[in-house]
């Protein structure tokens, strides 16, 4: 008893401690770069336009546009370089709404803000450029656009994240926000109409949309498999168990230790990897997501790692010796987080962009990122009226449960950190707002 409480105060502590580093090194950056431009001496001459070294942000989401953000103002303030983010969806897609979506309607446009010039006001103006496309090759100094337009890069940084091949609940696939809020009414419609629902993944989002499909229709049959022996197999025991209390005190069937393989012919039952059937007229299935990695494939195939994604250096530029220019970040990166989220890519997002910076200023880069347990902190709903937050470091865990009254949870922050008025959609970015 009293080595579990002198863990978790530990833990409280080392928390505290992580937070005070942050705070320092939001510090140091601020400092370095007021510095930087005091001491930068201005060419007499402007850079002509065809002289603009562009440094190529290669989408835009939590690793990518706070990674933008930091080297539009940081990169020496001379005209020599300017910041294109390259990034195919209409709006930020809010990922972390989505499985709720799934279930409750009329909140759907929240799950999308739009990206804005107001995000980069402390930037000098023209140093961002946006360009609403995809990123489907990279060469040794250039990126190939989906349009055919080629643009040229002094740094590329590769923020494309992750995919889902079957969208829903965890992206929509789809790049303009009707389309998606389109996907999520859908996705509503068939929870809906349907009377036995099974959901395939006991991680964080089918947890989410199962608790929350139980909260919303009770007298439906929802079934959550999960392939581990325990939903939130990859967090610990305390999360692990409330969850699955949660579940069961909603009247979730959990069933563990199975995968699900097929439906059967005649589309009433699906067939688990024991042989076991379930019915069910509306499956969903919350695991496959898959790191968007493949835009390396033909430059640098051996920094594909297992995992799908791209190998990096502790500076964040990728494993291969003859890219030093190209760096990656984010979940499309292999840094050895257990649990990549939201925090964790904005943190790689510092580092690398600080490293860019670095090398533009004519230094070696020196920052490295580090996995940390302070990072993986997760909130989780368990129903409509419920969430847990928990912090763990692989020994001591604490975990918070709140009532949650906010059918939207989250969404008022998410749009205020992306310097949107919530809920006021301002349109798809265009650099003449700037
Ligand atoms: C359902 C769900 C719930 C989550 N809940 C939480 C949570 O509560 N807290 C938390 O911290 N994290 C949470 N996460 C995890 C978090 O959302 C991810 O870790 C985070 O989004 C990763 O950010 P990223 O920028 O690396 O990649 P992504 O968010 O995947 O973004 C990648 C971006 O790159 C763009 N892109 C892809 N390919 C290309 C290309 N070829 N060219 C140009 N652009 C491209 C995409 O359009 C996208 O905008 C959740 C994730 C999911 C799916």
């Amino acid at each position: 008893m009293v080595l579990e409480i002198t863990r978790k105060a530990s833990l409280l502590a080392r928390l505290a401690a992580h937070g005070l580093r942050l705070a320092c090194s939001s510090l140091r950056r601020v400092l370095s770069t007021q510095w930087a431009s005091l001491t930068m001496r201005r060419p007499s001459v402007p850079t002509h336009p065809s002289e603009v070294k562009n440094v190529v942000v290669a989408g835009a989401s939590f690793a990518g546009y706070f990674a933008a953000r930091l080297l539009a103002t940081s990169l020496p303030k001379d005209g020599r370089y300017r910041v294109v983010v390259i990034e195919p969806n209409s709006h930020f897609n809010f990922t972390w709404i989505m499985p709720r979506f799934c279930v409750v309607g009329g909140h759907e446009h929240k799950a999308f803000i739009p990206y804005t010039p107001a995000f980069f006001s402390q930037a000098p103006k023209g140093m961002v450029r946006w360009v609403q496309d995809r990123v489907t090759g990279v060469r040794k100094n250039a990126v190939v656009l989906r349009s055919g337009d080629e643009i040229p890069f002094e740094f590329l940084l590769i923020a494309t994240g992750s995919t889902m091949a079957n969208g829903l609940p965890s992206r929509v696939g789809v790049e303009d926000k009707a389309g998606g809020i389109e996907r999520l009414k859908s996705m509503q419609a068939r929870i809906r109409e349907a009377t036995r629902l099974v959901i395939a993944g006991g991680g964080a989002a089918g947890v989410e949309l199962a608790t929350d499909a139980k909260s919303q229709y009770p007298d439906k049959s929802v079934t959550l498999v999960h392939s581990r022996q325990a939903v939130m197999s990859r967090f610990g025991p305390g999360l692990q168990k409330s969850a699955m209390e949660a579940l069961q005190k909603l009247g979730v069937d959990v069933v563990v230790g199975e995968k699900v393989q097929a439906p059967t012919a005649d589309g009433k039952f699906i067939t688990l990897s024991s042989g076991r059937q379930l019915e069910c007229d509306c499956l969903i299935n919350c695991t496959g997501q898959k790191p968007a990695s493949g835009l390396v494939a033909e430059i640098a195939p051996h920094a594909l790692a297992p995992s799908g994604r791209i190998r990096v250096k502790p500076t964040l530029q990728i494993d291969d010796d003859s890219l030093p220019n190209v760096f990656a970040c984010g979940d499309v990166a292999e840094t050895k987080v257990s649990n990549q989220n939201a925090r964790t890519s904005a943190r790689q997002a510092e580092v690398a962009a600080d490293n860019i910076v670095q090398m533009a200023r004519g230094r070696v880069p020196s920052y490295t990122y580090e996995p940390a347990w302070q990072d993986e902190v997760i909130s989780l709903t368990l129903g409509l009226g419920q969430s847990i937050t928990e912090i763990w470091d692989g020994r001591a865990e604490l975990l918070f449960s709140r009532p949650e009254k906010d059918l939207a949870p989250m969404c008022e922050r998410a749009w205020r950190s992306l310097a949107c008025k919530p809920f006021e959609d301002t349109g798809v970015y265009s650099d003449h707002q700037m």
